[in-house]
């Protein structure tokens, strides 16, 4: 998607601070965090929202929702996180490229 924020991020073609990459997700802190470490986790895939995810991207949740608990703990993170996944207008989204919320205080 040419016009989408994150995945110009995930390409590389706009910066950020990035927390993990490998083939398929990125992970890179929160421009404006709500909380001490908050980090957002992005398929490289272009997904809309979750609301737009169906059985063939069950894979992929999965391994999104994995990496939260080994970043978390990467960030120090030792003791607990909050994650979130806004989805849709109503849900708070503001950025339409699944992501993954993880956020919190080093231990
Ligand atoms: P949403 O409400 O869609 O779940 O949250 C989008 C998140 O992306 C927000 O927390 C916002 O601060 C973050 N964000 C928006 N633009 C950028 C950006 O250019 N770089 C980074 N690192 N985060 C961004
Ligand atoms: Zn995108």
């Amino acid at each position: 998607m040419s016009d989408c924020l994150f995945c110009k991020i995930a390409a590389g073609e706009i910066p950020s601070n990035k927390v993990y990459e490998d083939e398929d997700f990125l992970a890179f802190h929160d421009i404006r965090p709500i909380a001490p470490v908050h980090f957002l986790i992005i398929p490289k895939l272009h997904v809309a929202s979750l609301a737009q995810c169906g059985a063939s991207h069950q894979a992929l949740l999965g391994r999104m929702l994995l990496l939260a608990p080994q970043l978390a703990a990467e960030q120090g993170m030792a003791d607990g996180f909050k994650c979130g996944i806004n989805t849709g207008v109503g849900g708070g989204q503001e950025v339409f490229h699944l992501h993954l919320h993880v956020f919190g205080h080093k231990a």
